[in-house]
């Protein structure tokens, strides 16, 4: 046990395992023909399904369903060939069906694993337990009118991938990087687009602690939880408080609890619902889904390259560590973005370059890799000047910054500032002498034993040179004028 929270009784184990809501991309919803686009016009995506008319019924989208098969395969799990839709009962304002079609006992997918890197570079395996397919609810708007309540059913149907995870999460780093990581695989399939603010991907976080070496105890589920840094809190909150109840002699009851991001503490919502309180029964307006294992077989040769395995060849292919390639690979824009930046270049230069300079210039600018101002050609050619001795990597610094400001080529920049290094070991030799001149008191102390004088003099010859004189033939120049 490496992650321990230390109570009045000593060290405590922290359990959690994850409950996580990732929206699919598909154009239409799991069960009807009405569009999924958001920021629409409130209840302008609402098709009779959706809205429950009587007599209505639902048919399954195809395309969702593939996309939650993608998902699976992407997840190294299971896929059932047989799965069941069911329907789950309660009562909510948006929901006017009063029921919502999801999977209980048969899920589409069973159980797999997702691989977590860790920041002191370790990695560790979370069991996946199942990936079903549901419908999400629609949305009430408490806040338009004084009185009244609104409901918009544009999300109503929409489909949702709920994945739950085995209680192997023991930290509230390794929360984060299990949602992390899920929502890396979810968009380099493009079967979920991860964005936590538009609510694409929630979280559930179930929360328990124990002694060490003990069983299970009592959890408390913390719902909807909507950021990764939200998520790490809501796991130290509520572990903490649950600690605090213990430890005090008290008894934590299982229940459903919210996460106030503001106080950053948890705090009750209503008692824990048991699964019979929804009276699941499969739905009877849909048959059992079933797969074509050649169909799921097509989907498997189509997946795109996954993280882990791009880590692993930028590893192998570029000699990237494997902390540059864990950076470069969670994003897929960014692996792109290197991978035509490296090409048939110094791999590890051109990884500096995207992990320092570039991601610091976009985080400072709030922007994404796609808007980045520098292009993974222009880049390139960068690094070439480098390569060929057009420019110093002192200089590159400040082509980097113009670049970045403007948009330019760096050819163009190098040319149109005279920022080309100077090889000419004429002019190299003149400023040197010049140097050289104006200081005899440092020449005496270096010919005198004071060895540390010969940065004096490059760094001297170097300024009056701008900074472009080429630093080995200045290096070659210094020594030879400062020789007795
Ligand atoms: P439910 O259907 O009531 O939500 P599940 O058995 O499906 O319950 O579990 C939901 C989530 O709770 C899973 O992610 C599981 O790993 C997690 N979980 C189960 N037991 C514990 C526990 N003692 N502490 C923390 N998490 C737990
Ligand atoms: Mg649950």
């Amino acid at each position: 046990m490496t992650y321990a929270i230390e109570g009045s009784t000593g060290p405590w184990e922290v359990v959690v395992g994850l409950e996580v809501h990732a929206q699919v991309i598909s154009k239409s919803k799991l069960f009807s023909g009405a569009a999924t686009a958001f920021g629409a016009e409130p209840n302008a995506q609402v098709s009779f399904v959706d809205a429950a008319f009587p007599g209505m019924l639902p048919v399954p989208n195809a395309e969702c369903v593939a996309q939650a098969v993608r998902t699976g395969l992407g997840l190294n799990a299971k896929i059932n060939l047989v799965s069941r839709f069911d329907r789950k009962n309660y009562f909510y304002a948006d929901l006017p069906s009063g029921y919502q079609i999801s999977q209980y006992e048969k899920p589409i997918v069973g159980s797999g694993a997702i691989e977590i890197e860790l920041a002191d570079g370790s990695t560790k395996s979370i069991g996946v337990t199942r990936l079903h397919l549901e419908q999400d609810a629609g949305k009430s708007l408490h806040d338009q009118d004084p009185t009244k309540s609104y409901i918009d059913l544009n999300r109503a149907g929409v489909a949702l991938m709920e994945i739950v995870s085995e209680p192997d999460i023991h930290s509230p780093d390794e929360a984060g990087a299990y949602v992390r990581k899920l929502r890396s695989i979810m968009r380099y399939l493009g079967t979920c687009d991860g964005n936590m603010e538009e609510g694409s991907l929630r979280a559930d976080v179930n929360v328990s602690v124990r002694k060490p070496g003990e069983a299970f105890r009592t959890r408390c589920e913390i719902k909807n939880v909507n950021s990764v840094r939200f998520v790490m809190q809501a796991v130290e909150a509520e572990a903490t408080r649950q600690i605090e109840v213990w430890e005090s002699g008290g008894t934590v009851r299982q229940e459903t609890r919210l996460f106030d991001s503001a106080r950053g503490t948890t705090r009750p919502m209503r008692s824990k619902e048991d699964a019979h309180d929804y009276r699941y029964f499969p739905d009877p307006d849909l048959p059992p889904l079933v797969l074509d294992k050649a169909w799921v077989n097509e989907l498997g040769k189509k997946l795109p390259e996954l993280p882990d395995a791009k880590r692993a060849r930028f590893m192998a292919e570029h000699g990237l560590s494997a902390y540059d390639a864990a950076v470069l690979v969670a994003e897929r824009a960014n692996a792109d973005f290197f991978e035509a930046t490296a090409h048939r270049r110094d791999a590890k230069q051109a990884a500096n370059w995207i992990t320092g300079d570039l991601f610091a210039t976009l985080n400072r600018t709030g922007r994404t890799i796609e808007q980045s101002p520098v292009s993974a050609e222009n880049l390139g050619k960068l690094l070439d000047l480098i390569a060929d001795d057009t420019i110093s990597g002192k200089i590159a610094k400040d082509v980097f910054a113009v670049m970045a400001e403007t948009g330019e080529a760096p050819d163009a920049i190098v040319e149109a500032r005279g920022w080309r290094q100077v090889k000419d070991s004429g002019a190299i030799d003149a400023a040197v002498a010049a140097i050289v001149a104006a200081n005899p008191d440092k020449v005496a102390e270096y010919r005198g034993g004071k060895e540390k004088m010969f940065g004096f003099f490059v760094g001297q010859v170097m300024k009056a040179m701008a900074g472009k004189g080429n630093p080995a033939l200045v290096n070659e120049a210094v020594r030879r004028h400062l020789s007795p």
